[in-house]
């Protein structure tokens, strides 16, 4: 497909975003995230062959957080296997939000996934001793293509001292007898990992790097095993969107995940990675124009999980 027409179906993907901006919120739980500018908008897909299109703030730094937990269960699978990871942290969305932990104290002995804090924070718990957070960081960056990713400390240390929900979880896990390592400790390594300020394009790099299965298009290196990656972009289908996932996949149809920083991944398997940044989020925590966003490129451009054709790079199978 040609750039131009590309370009015009994200301008206008761009234009369905900003309309409904005015009718979300900028996180304000973790004070330092209120700050952001409400009305911000990013865009960066980059496709298999190795362009890019963007449009809109693709250059402001925020706070990558929720999809952190993205990376944190790409090292997890990596390091100890889809079984151990998955006897610990389970396969099932648990319609409730992420920072729920109603759903873990009634009905489980394990979190429900772990895209939502409770696994997060149990993932963390299980990479202590095999990972910290400067091992993290370098595996962030490698994975995102971005040497610049760091420590945002005010959004860190914003969120260490709010963070009353998330030691409750952290607690409740340990009374359970499924946190892995000391708990104050497993929330610093998970509260760092959402701390970590990157870019539209940094997320649109991990995107591509999933949707090819590992394979960097950029390096031709396979940097994450193919097993790893389809389990990683499953989760993301059925949990990344917490209780927003099963209408997400249905109408945009492309593993996802988002961040109360307003980030968020997109990945349209053997096709496209796409990085979003608007802060402005819906009521269940995720950005609010990703989704009209998501769902006209979606469209227009071919990209959902069930729709083989590939019109972006030419390439049908
Ligand atoms: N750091 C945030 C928290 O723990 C991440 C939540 C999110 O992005 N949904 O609440």
């Amino acid at each position: 497909m040609p750039n131009s027409t590309i370009n015009n179906v994200l301008w206008t993907a761009y234009q369905k975003g900003q309309t409904i901006i005015p009718f979300g919120n900028v996180a304000t739980y973790i004070p330092e995230l209120g700050k952001a500018r409400k009305n911000a908008l990013g865009v960066t897909m980059l496709t298999k062959d190795g362009r890019i299109f963007e449009l809109g703030d693709t250059d402001t730094r925020f706070t990558i957080q929720s999809i952190s937990k993205v990376i944190s269960l790409i090292v997890a699978l990596e390091t100890f296997g889809i079984s151990t990871v998955f006897d610990r942290v389970g396969m099932e969305p648990s319609g409730e939000a992420f920072n729920s932990l109603v759903e873990l104290d009634l009905n489980s002995n394990k979190p429900y996934n772990p895209m939502i804090n409770s696994g997060a924070i149990t993932i963390a718990s299980m990479l202590l001793g095999h990972a910290d957070f400067e091992s993290m960081l370098e595996k962030t960056r490698a994975l995102c293509h971005d040497p610049e990713i760091d420590l945002n400390e005010e959004v860190y240390a914003s969120e260490t001292a709010n963070m009353s929900r998330n030691k409750s979880i952290a607690y409740l896990l340990e009374s359970k007898d499924i946190i892995y390592n000391d708990v104050d400790e497993s929330l610093e390594l998970y509260t760092k990992m959402c701390s970590l300020n990157v870019t539209t394009k940094s997320l649109a790099n991990l995107g591509i790097i999933l949707a090819m299965d590992g394979l960097d298009p950029a390096t031709g290196q396979q940097v994450i095993r193919k097993r790893v990656c389809e389990t990683v972009k499953t989760i993301m289908l059925t949990c990344g969107m917490y209780d927003g996932s099963g209408e997400f996949a249905v109408r945009v149809g492309m593993p996802s995940k988002s961040g109360v920083g307003g980030g968020l991944l997109s990945v349209a398997d053997d096709k496209v990675g796409i990085g979003i940044y608007g802060p402005s989020l819906d009521e269940k925590g995720n950005c609010i124009a990703g989704r009209p966003i998501l769902e006209y490129l979606s469209k227009m451009l071919r990209l959902h999980i069930f729709d083989p054709d590939d019109i972006v790079t030419g390439m049908a199978e």
